[in-house]
């Protein structure tokens, strides 16, 4: 089997995950975006990907985001796709990704807000963002704002000049039923919503929970090994 076979088999299968997840809960499958997680695989895998008609990616490191962006033009793709990043960031780092991701999924802090901020403008851009939620209480070094910090981290990015505020994300904690976690989620959305309407995108689920999150009304999922295979390294 080519790689290509093997991707086209890969991609298969997760859009039918989320087809049955979305006939299951009643749901239109063009509600859910698959952002498909390339982090360890090569330029060349999202080339393919781009191919077999993935639009959008997701990245969880820079500079290798970038990096793997930047080699898509050598590898002949005209129409690079959404570029999502996915992981913590430092606010260092924030200018540098601000100059190519579209979506950044983990902003959880105000100064990240405005680094990201400062960065956008520096470059001419708008990038969308979402608001990474934290559901984890035994572990306080995990990336994300605590539900109660949710209203604040918004606020401050739906201000932020060249950003817009495009919703909510999250990462399950290990080890719990995803579903409730899910929920939440969702119930943090939509009191956002009440302030901010056109913040409706809710980013979770990944390739090991992504049913639970269609369930509860994802919007995107980000799925990696369900498409790509299990990564090598240990992210
Ligand atoms: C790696 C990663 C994913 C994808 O995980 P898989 O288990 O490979 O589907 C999703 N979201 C984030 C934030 C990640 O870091």
């Amino acid at each position: 089997m080519t790689r290509r076979d093997e991707l086209a088999t890969g991609l298969a299968q997760t859009r039918e995950r989320i087809a049955r997840a979305c006939d299951a809960a009643g749901r239109d499958p063009a509600e859910v975006t698959l952002i498909v997680v390339t982090k360890t695989y090569p330029a060349t895998d999202v080339a393919l990907l781009v191919e077999l008609g993935v639009t959008d990616v997701g990245e969880n490191r820079h500079p290798e985001a970038g990096r793997k962006l930047a080699e898509l033009a050598g590898l002949g793709v005209t129409e690079p796709p959404r570029m999502h990043f996915i992981g913590g960031l430092q606010t260092n780092k924030a200018g540098a990704v601000s100059r190519y991701a579209d979506v950044v999924h983990s902003v959880d802090r105000l100064r990240l807000v405005d680094g990201l901020s400062r960065g956008a403008v520096a470059a001419g851009r708008t990038l969308g963002c979402l608001v990474q939620v934290d559901f984890d209480t035994t572990d306080p070094g995990r990336a994300g704002a605590v539900p109660a910090d949710v209203d604040e981290v918004a606020t401050h990015m739906a201000n932020a000049e060249g950003l817009r505020l495009a919703g909510v994300m999250t990462v399950a904690p290990l080890g719990v039923d995803p579903g409730p976690v899910f929920t939440r989620l969702a119930e943090i959305s939509e009191r956002l919503r009440t302030s901010h309407p056109d913040a409706i995108a809710i980013s979770a689920g990944m390739s090991g929970d992504l049913e639970d999150a269609v369930k509860a009304g994802a919007t995107h999922v980000r799925v990696g090994r369900s498409v790509l295979g299990e990564r090598g390294s240990a992210r």
